[in-house]
């Protein structure tokens, strides 16, 4: 490994001034590394200024409902983007049911394959709609 991979892996393991905890090849590399030693020792005094300078934020007690709020409205578009392809069974369902019921099986098949190309259709013009509601 590199010094720049060490120096990446000693920034990943700061963490708000606790002592950063080291894997045994950082640690060895650091004791023969001067360079990656200055580093570590230069980040982990940035670090704990930064710490005891910032304190951390204290979230207010609407927040998490707030967020779980947020998150179920963002459920929604899964539903609205699923239209269509409802639209499509409860229609076809619908149609076959009817004329399995209504007409001699001739008549029936042809009209099950026109009413599922209709429906069909409506399904992509739907679905086109809502994408161009949903904008770019
Ligand atoms: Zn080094």
């Amino acid at each position: 490994m590199t010094c720049e991979h060490f120096q990446e892996i000693i920034l990943e393991n700061l963490d708000g001034g606790a002592p950063p905890a080291h894997s045994d090849s950082v640690i060895a590399h650091l004791a023969v590394c001067g360079d990656c030693a200055r580093f570590d020792a230069v980040q982990r005094s940035l670090d704990r200024s930064l710490a005891e300078a910032l304190p951390v934020p204290r979230l207010s007690d609407q927040f998490a409902p707030a967020l779980k709020k947020k998150i179920r409205a963002e459920r929604l578009p899964w539903l609205w983007n699923s239209l269509p392809d409802w639209i499509h069974l409860g229609s076809g369902t619908l149609t076959t049911l009817i004329a399995a019921w209504a007409l001699p099986a001739p008549f029936a098949i042809g009209l099950g394959l026109g009413l599922t190309a209709t429906t069909w259709a409506v399904q992509m013009a739907v679905g086109a709609l809502l994408e161009e509601a949903d904008g770019p």
